[in-house]
């Protein structure tokens, strides 16, 4: 008994397959990277007001919308595995190891979940923490904070307005004019480049 691999009647098609079902697989790791969700999606939750953003950072106007509200289930199909675990269960990616800490395009970091712009390329500094840092939200309207005392720590925890994910943290050791470095998870982030 020849196993697979070995087997010289391996038909012919396997080859031709196996490529096409790899390329499958990585659109879809591309896209689910790449893809970020409409802004302007209905919600079902209470209205609340949030501002938009065009992709180059610019202000546009501020619109009443409801609140996103999914079941655990619906977001972990539209997530990858870690943008799951960090805005749907408060996790915290590696320092050093996420999409956007050492990332300088100008545009708009937009909500992985629902797509509101929560950051802008202009307020992004250097933090040396190894996560993307932001010394003011786009909006103040677009983020939303919340006491935080896990871990044996008061920290004040960074939400998405619109849809409740967990973004990270805001501390108030950063730079002028705030004073303020939000310390925000990348696997939260969708970038939108500006140009
Ligand atoms: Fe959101």
């Amino acid at each position: 008994m020849f196993s697979a691999g070995c087997n010289p009647r391996v038909p012919r098609r396997v080859f031709l397959i196996a490529p096409a079902a790899l390329g499958g697989w990585l659109a879809l790791l591309w896209r689910r990277d790449r893809s970020i969700p409409d802004a302007l999606a209905p919600g079902t939750g209470r209205r609340i007001r949030v501002v938009l953003f065009r992709n180059d950072g610019t202000r546009g106007e501020t619109v009443e919308v409801n609140k996103i509200v999914k079941s655990d289930e619906e977001w972990r199909r539209e997530l990858s595995p870690d943008e799951f675990a960090v805005t749907r269960q408060k996790g915290t990616e590696r320092a050093f190891t996420g999409r956007y800490w050492d990332h300088h395009e100008p545009g708009v970091y937009r909500c992985a979940c629902c797509g509101t712009a929560l950051f802008r390329s202009e307020e992004k500094f250097e933090s040396g923490s190894g996560w993307p840092s932001f010394w003011a939200p786009a909006a103040a309207e677009n983020v939303a904070t919340e006491e935080d005392d896990s871990l044996f720590m008061r920290r004040t925890e960074v939400l998405c307005a619109r849809c409740d994910a967990h973004l990270g943290h805001v501390f108030p050791d950063g730079p002028e004019p705030t004073g303020l470095r939000y310390c925000i998870n990348s696997a939260a982030l969708r970038f939108a480049p500006g140009k």
